[in-house]
């Protein structure tokens, strides 16, 4: 997979954030000067104060470092503010761009992944804010200054200072070995976590059925494994991790405890001070400090590198076209698919197989054939969801892909098999592609979806809240009202994906005068098997196995479609444009010439 390097998409986020950086950089240094304040303080005590009883020296120092004390306060409540406000840039531009990428990238990309892999990706986003502008930047930042600690131990107590120098690069050593070893544990971690969390939100979704079928039991042995895998992975990343830490911490002992002896040895030689030596520890102490956290923060820096390639790989992913090539008025609504092949896995035959069909402007078609035959993929492909693996779809003669997502979906209304409703109200719902339309606009709509009145005989009528995911209506009233939502900005072509599946007797007859209401200005493309809205169709499409097996005037096929008859030969061979607004080409016309065999095949799969 084709990966975008950080300086592409990260630096330009962090470049402005410059200033920023080099502010906390300026206030560390301070902090990091302040904090020598305490064992120049001890070492003073000790070496003047004690042994010169110099009480008026004490109150001296006790001021100085007082005032050291409110100073380093205040410099840490502003390198915190100042990170703050870096974070917040980082997460507000980071997430806009990966939100925006996610949204710009094809359908058929989207589904290749699972989307908890993609909603797992915000969560990145929150990986590099920390990682920035947390407090493992604050270690970064302050492990630099372990030098000037370093410069004072040599100065206060020179024959020691090799303890530390020992110390320090056997401290590297352990934070590079554990950031190694954590990396494979904290990917496995979340990993686990990851498909755990993907069993869930799908058990919630389908809570119904769960309930339903009482499936409770069939889904807690996938949970437990899930769990336990999850548990597992946290414990074997933990127990490795406690044990760098542990044994960082066992380092940092063992260094004190070299400091005082190799001290208290230069003590009596009368090399150094008492004072010096408990300055020593102090520093020291704030020395191995940041190298004992950088042990246990590597864990963050392995997940941080494997968040940027993650996130690098999604800008990766080629989006779809942002700007259109050519500008079209409202298009008159002609669709043409060329030889049409398509296929989900390369793996496997296409599910679309050679299609070619020219759909005029005006007028209903009506696209039918058994299960799994290619309906909705071939609706997909008319609206440039899923780009053909060959040849084009020209709206208007143009090919459509030089357009981008929004023209087409302005022009092309679709309603698909599952009818997806949003949290908010039903106008809401319904004016989601026009938030500003008016309200003709949308009780025309609804009155065409058939919705209006049963809007307006609600209590909230359209401000009647729909739940999550449209919980709180019936299938019917889900379906009615994503046929508003798809009328609403009035687009020249219509495409329906089994609209009336949920719908009753009276709908139905509703949305089969709407069709017609409407075909005379729009090209309506209708998958369907109901009787009374394939009577709206001026012509018929039959599709098996992804091809088309014959076509023709409905008033041909729709009675041997149910009839079980075989197609006269005039439907099955490939028809040139006859006017009327429907020419349909078969792709495969042997196939429609013994159609007898689909016709019946459709009728007892469908
Ligand atoms: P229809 O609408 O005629 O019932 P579809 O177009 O939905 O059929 O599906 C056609 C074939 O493509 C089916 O065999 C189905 O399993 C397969 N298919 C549909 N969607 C996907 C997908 N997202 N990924 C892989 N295969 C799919």
């Amino acid at each position: 997979m084709n990966t975008v390097p950080t300086k592409t998409w990260l630096k330009p986020i962090l470049k402005p954030l410059r200033p920023a950086f080099r502010e906390v950089v300026v206030i560390s240094l301070f902090v990091n000067l302040l904090a020598l304040a305490l064992p120049v303080f001890i070492l003073q005590v000790y070496d003047r104060v004690v042994f010169y009883q110099g009480i008026s020296t004490l109150f001296g120092l006790v001021t100085g470092v007082l005032i050291a004390i409110a100073f380093d306060f205040v410099l840490r409540q502003a390198r915190s503010r100042v990170l703050q406000r870096a974070a917040v840039r980082i997460d507000a531009r980071l997430g806009e761009s990966v939100f925006d990428k996610l949204m710009s990238l094809p359908l058929q990309v989207l589904e290749t992944r699972a989307s908890n892999h993609w909603h797992i990706l915000f969560r990145d986003v929150d990986t590099v804010r920390n990682v920035c502008s947390g407090s493992t930047a604050v270690l970064a930042v302050d492990l630099p200054f372990v030098v000037i600690y370093l410069i004072i131990i040599f100065v206060i107590a020179a024959p020691i200072a090799w303890v530390i120098l020992v110390a320090i690069p056997c401290f590297i050593f352990l934070a590079l070995r554990s950031g190694r070893v954590m990396e494979g544990a904290t990917g496995a971690e979340r990993e686990a976590g990851i498909s755990r969390d993907a069993l869930i939100a799908e058990l919630l979704a389908g809570r119904a059925t769960i309930k339903a079928l009482a499936l409770a039991k069939t889904f807690k042995p996938q949970w437990e494994e899930n769990h336990v895998g999850t548990i597992d992975r946290a414990m074997t990343r933990g127990s490795k991790g406690d044990g760098y830490t542990n044994l960082a911490h066992g380092f940092s002992v063992l260094t004190t405890v070299a400091l005082t002896t190799f001290g208290a040895l230069a003590i009596v030689d009368q090399q150094i001070t008492i004072g010096a030596l408990i300055a020593t520890n102090m520093l020291g102490n704030r020395m191995i400090g940041p190298f004992n956290q950088l042990v246990g923060a590597w864990r963050f820096f392995a997940q941080y590198k494997q968040t940027v390639a993650r996130i690098g790989q999604l800008f990766g992913l080629e989006s779809e076209r942002l700007v259109s090539e050519i500008k079209l008025d409202r298009p008159k609504g002609e669709l043409t698919l060329e030889d049409i092949t398509y296929g989900y896995d390369p793996n496997r035959p296409p599910v679309i197989n050679g299609v070619r069909l020219t759909i005029k402007p005006g007028g209903v078609v009506g696209i039918v054939g058994p299960n799994g035959c290619g309906k909705t993929t071939l609706l997909k492909i008319m609206q440039g969801l899923y780009k053909p693996i060959e040849c084009r779809v020209l709206l208007d003669n143009a090919d459509i892909t030089q357009f981008t997502r929004e023209e087409i979906a302005g022009w092309i209304g679709y309603v698909p098999q599952e009818c997806v409703l949003f949290r908010g109200t039903i106008r809401e719902n319904i004016a989601l592609a026009e938030p500003e339309c008016s309200d003709e606009q949308l009780v025309r709509a609804s009155t065409l979806a058939g919705v209006h009145n049963y809007v307006v005989d609600l209590p909230d009528g359209y401000a009647t809240d729909v739940g999550e995911g449209g919980l709180r209506l019936s299938g019917g009233e889900r379906q009615r009202i994503a046929i508003a939502r798809s009328l609403v900005r009035d687009p020249p072509v219509l495409l329906f994906d089994e609209v009336g599946s949920n719908l009753d007797q009276r709908a139905l007859a509703a949305l089969r005068e709407a069709l017609l209401q409407l075909a005379p200005t729009h090209t309506i493309v209708l998958v369907s098997h109901v009787p009374v809205l394939l009577t709206a169709c001026q012509h018929v499409v039959v599709v098996d196995h992804g091809k088309i097996r014959f076509a023709g005037p409905s008033r041909d096929v729709v009675p041997r479609l149910f009839a079980g008859a075989k197609p006269n030969q005039q439907a099955a061979t490939p028809a040139s444009t006859d006017g009327s607004g429907m020419p349909a080409k078969t792709a495969d016309a042997e196939g429609g010439a013994t159609a007898s065999t689909p016709a019946q095949q459709l009728k007892e799969k469908a």
